[in-house]
């Protein structure tokens, strides 16, 4: 099966389904708008020894950016990506992703410059700032929040993956959920709209600590989730335990049937910025059906397909319409965010927990 960039599946209309990333952003600007991805050379401080060394057990950073030694000026990524990205979907209009490691963590006037540089780009309207828990002081909040109230499109991506501190404490991630809910506070106090980033599949894990960790998250209030399935990857503490038969991989089947338990729990207005995650086939060494994304989406919306239900619960059918109406456009000069009380034209209310 294949799907095509309209978001067509080979099972069926994922945004009928799902609140993805690109359909909001279609809704808010009008036209598409596409994440381009930027790597920074920043480093991380869970593996310099600031606060942890090695870093996580899964983390071989090449797994999601190969080129962390080599990196060409940040302005020349945006173009080439805006290039390639414009080509297949048509796209003029982008987000500038700071991806590769942990995106805060360099003195706030090196920030200020890169981001800086990044939004100076032509037809970049943002940033996703992917970083972690522990490394947003107030400072890079204020910063980013000064972005954001200028109109600019501001994301905060922080990597919770579980909010089981054991867990955390054995992939050795450095912090625990008590700096996430800090971090999240301190971010919607400046109106930041926040992606919290899950992993499914963690060692010692199962679908109920999954569950679990969606609820916690939830009820501290989020605008955005990815959802992503545990790589093994090559060069990892990870790889050693699952060459040694101590960890062992999800099957497709378990992924995307608790991707659409998930789905199911999460209120229509937080955004899916990600359902799966892939890897470079050289260092992937398992599951295997993480090499490629649309399987993976085929999957899970062919199981909402099967149950009848889309993000939230909401059975498909019954005189519902099956895509849900678009809220509109955000006011003129009003960043909308959903989930952020007082500043959101889209946001809808929603229980303190599910
Ligand atoms: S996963 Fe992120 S936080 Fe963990 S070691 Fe890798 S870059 Fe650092």
């Amino acid at each position: 099966m294949h799907a095509g960039r309209s978001g067509v599946t080979g099972a069926g209309y994922l945004p009928a389904r799902v609140h993805t990333f690109g359909q909001w952003l279609l809704e808010r600007y009008g036209q598409r708008v596409h994440k381009v991805t930027i790597n920074a050379a920043f480093t991380c401080p869970n593996r310099d020894g600031t606060r942890g060394i090695g870093g996580c057990t899964f983390c071989n950073n090449s797994s999601f950016n190969p080129s962390t030694e080599l990196v060409a000026p940040l302005e020349a990524q945006l173009r080439c990506g805006q290039a390639v990205v414009g080509k297949r979907t048509g796209a003029r209009l982008s987000l500038a992703y700071f991806q590769a490691y942990t995106n805060t963590y360099a003195p706030l006037d090196q920030l200020r410059l890169l981001y800086g540089r990044a939004l100076a780009v032509s037809g970049v309207v943002g940033l996703a700032i992917g970083t972690r828990p522990d490394c947003v002081p107030d400072g890079v909040l204020d910063l980013l929040a000064s972005y954001r109230a200028s109109g600019k499109e501001v994301w905060l991506e922080l990597g919770l993956q579980s909010s089981f501190d054991e867990t955390l404490l054995r992939v050795n991630r450095g912090h625990g959920f008590a700096e996430y809910q800090d971090a999240v506070k301190r971010a919607h106090a400046r109106g930041l709209a926040v992606c919290t980033h899950l992993i499914l599949g963690l060692p010692g894990e199962t679908a109920e600590h999954a569950k679990i960790t969606l609820d916690r998250v939830l009820e501290e209030g989020v605008e955005g989730l990815k959802l992503h399935p545990l790589h093994v990857v090559r060069e990892t503490a990870l790889a050693v335990d699952y060459q040694r038969g101590d960890y062992r991989a999800w099957s497709l089947d378990e992924y995307a049937g608790l991707a659409a338990d998930l789905l199911e729990r999460t209120p229509w207005d937080v955004v899916l910025h990600r359902l799966t995650g892939t890897a470079s086939p050289e260092l992937l060494l398992a599951p295997n059906w993480c090499a490629k994304k649309w399987p993976v989406l085929n999957a899970i919306e062919a199981e909402l397909a099967r149950r009848g239900v889309r993000q939230g619960g909401l059975r498909v059918g019954a005189g519902l319409p099956e895509r849900p109406a678009s809220p509109g456009p955000p006011a003129p000069g009003l960043p909308g965010l959903p989930g952020l009380p007082g500043l959101d034209p889209l946001a809808t209310a929603r229980p303190a927990s599910r």
